[in-house]
């Protein structure tokens, strides 16, 4: 399978292309994605995971999946087991779950051949002094003292650190390279560091934790990654990577960097994004406003949005921010050909159609499709009291206002014409309900006698009606670049207050049968899907996405 198909190729499908061509990686190119297990993936995470896992199917290579754990503080198992999920939902499959945590022997004998190569010392210095000798970009760093301790005193210190005879913070590993490097992270980096935690995999086997630059290169290096894609921030990096991995003489996998995905309106950080849940601002991960995989997967995104949308965005080599209307439109897109049509008033306004025969119900034929003929028909109650939508009756309309109106006819989809008649009120003047008459020959919505109506509106049988609570998103932050506040000031003060708004909607009663998870479109109200939160008693659901785009025209204001 080729995915690059009509479109122009991405730089890293060129750099495997002429690998290949080269002869390079006969056994096909191995990627991986290593998240963090110290939070829920986000749109962000998604961006890689279809990147990395889609470059392997498209050359004929595999992905692994490799949970970087090696900081027992911030990490647990919850974390593993919803990012399997996410994954698995976005539609790959990993060749093999792997763990940074089962290289830990392996990486601690490499840091000893380090130590015994001369290439790797114990300092004693105190984080703060460390960071001081660092130097600044314009200024060298300052050499430990203990920077020329022998081979022997090496070994035998870091045999007692991770013996656990130190306390954390007392002393480190550190990398010998060069206290006066223009890139500061090759001024001797810390390899290794004290800490006295419990690890979800490891348990108490460790105190002593390898630092991200040092585990990760050889991490690659253990598994035969031929492709070690990351966001661009570790470009500085790079030099590091390759270093370790020349002075150990491994399988040199390589490092590409790309940019990161941001999208407006919304923020991405796993920090920011904790806060949210913890503070009660959403729901939890999975409330349908957070940029999280759940949250979008609650909310009604499909996998195949998602990917479409990830493939959209392509791969930049610069960074830049994706209008959050690019995954609404993925959405749309999908759904306008996948979602079975379904009727819905989510502000309902009772009709009485007088002329029509009380205790009578007729089933009227609709539509599920109009996109695939394949999906069918399905009947629909119509009897003589419905509900329509609030918003399409004006009581004062202007001439263009093609719904309904005192004294206009106006089509009920798949039903009758039907013409306002009286308009009630109660004592503070709010309309509470319609008269209409119908005319009987309409059956369908035409008129035999040619006719013409240009308003169709929809409709539901207010007798067999099902009520729901419908939960209308907007986006969480009222800004485009939430991150962006002054000096001094809180990020969330950028969090929109009306970005959850709730109704009660009525809904035509074949949605009875929905399960949570299935995805509708109601007609001219947008996608929606059935949330968790539904109950025997009550049904809950989320609107996905309207019909079009609307923040574009409000925010251009
Ligand atoms: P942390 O601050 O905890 O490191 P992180 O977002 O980098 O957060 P990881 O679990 O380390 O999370 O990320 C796993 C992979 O996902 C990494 O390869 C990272 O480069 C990639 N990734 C994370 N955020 C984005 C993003 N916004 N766009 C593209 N890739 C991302
Ligand atoms: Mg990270």
């Amino acid at each position: 399978m080729n995915n690059t198909e009509g479109r122009q190729k991405n730089f890293l499908e060129e750099l495997i292309e002429a690998d290949l061509q080269a002869g390079k990686y006969a056994d096909g190119i191995i990627t991986r994605f290593p998240p963090e297990p110290n939070g829920y993936l986000h749109i962000g995470h998604a961006k890689s995971i279809c990147l990395n896992f889609g470059l392997a199917r498209t050359y004929g290579g595999k992905t692994n999946l490799r949970f970087d754990d090696t900081n027992p503080v911030k990490e647990d198992v919850e974390y593993v087991n919803s990012i399997k999920d996410d994954i698995r939902w976005l539609g790959f499959e990993w060749a093999q779950e792997l763990y940074s945590s089962d290289y830990f022997e392996q990486l601690y004998q490499w840091a000893e051949l380090l130590i015994t190569k001369g290439l790797a010392y114990v300092d004693d210095q105190t984080q703060e002094e460390i960071r001081l000798n660092r130097g600044t970009v314009t200024q060298p760093g300052k050499e430990s003292p203990w920077r020329n301790r022998s081979v022997e005193e090496n070994l035998d210190l870091f045999r007692r650190m991770r013996a656990g005879e130190f306390a954390d913070g007392q002393r480190v590993l550190r990398a010998k390279i060069d206290m006066a490097h223009p890139n500061m992270l090759m001024r001797d980096p810390l390899m290794y560091r004290i800490i006295h935690a419990h690890h979800h995999r490891t348990g108490d086997k460790w105190c002593i934790y390898p630092m991200y630059d040092y585990a990760h290169g050889q991490c690659d290096s253990i598994e035969n990654i031929t492709h070690s894609i990351c966001t661009l921030e570790f470009d500085v990096h790079r030099p590091l990577y390759d270093w370790f991995i020349e002075q150990l003489g491994i399988y040199p996998s390589h490092q590409h960097e790309f940019a990161r995905l941001n999208i407006s309106y919304t923020m991405m950080s796993k920090r920011k994004l904790l806060q949210l849940v913890q503070e009660g601002v959403v729901m939890g991960w999975d409330d349908p406003r957070m940029p999280t995989i759940c949250g979008l997967r609650r909310r009604g995104y499909t996998p195949e949005s998602v990917r479409a949308f990830a493939e959209k965005v392509g791969v930049a080599k610069r960074d830049n921010v994706i209008d959050i209307s690019l995954l609404e439109f993925c959405l749309r897109e999908d759904l306008n050909r996948r979602a079975h049509r379904r009727m819905a008033v989510l502000n309902p306004l009772k009709v009485v159609i007088t002329n029509y025969p009380e205790g009578q119900t007729e089933e009227l034929e609709a539509v599920n499709n109009p996109e695939d003929a394949s999906y069918g028909t399905r009947m629909v109650p119509f009897s003589r009291e419905i509900y329509i939508e609030r918003e399409d009756f004006m009581e004062d309309a202007p001439k263009k206002f093609f719904r309904l109106a005192p004294g206009r006819e106006v089509r009920l989809r798949y039903a009758y014409l039907v013409t306002c008649t009286e308009v009630i009120k109660d004592a503070q003047g709010n309309i509470t309900e319609l008269h209409c008459t119908y005319d009987p020959t309409t059956r369908g919505g035409n008129a035999p006698d040619g006719r013409r109506v240009q308003g169709t509106i929809h409709w539901v049988s207010a007798q067999h009606a099902k009520p729901a609570e419908v939960r209308l998103f907007d986006r969480l932050f009222s800004v485009p670049d939430p991150n962006d506040v002054p000096e001094g000031q809180d990020w969330r003060q950028n969090i929109n207050p009306e970005s959850l708004r709730t109704t009660k909607a009525m809904l035509e009663p074949s949605l009875a049968e929905a399960q949570v998870g299935d995805r509708f479109q109601f007609e001219r109200m947008g996608y929606f899907c059935v949330d968790p939160d539904t109950t025997t008693n009550q049904m809950v659901i989320n609107r996905v996405a309207t019909l079009k785009d609307t923040w574009a025209k409000i925010s251009s204001k």
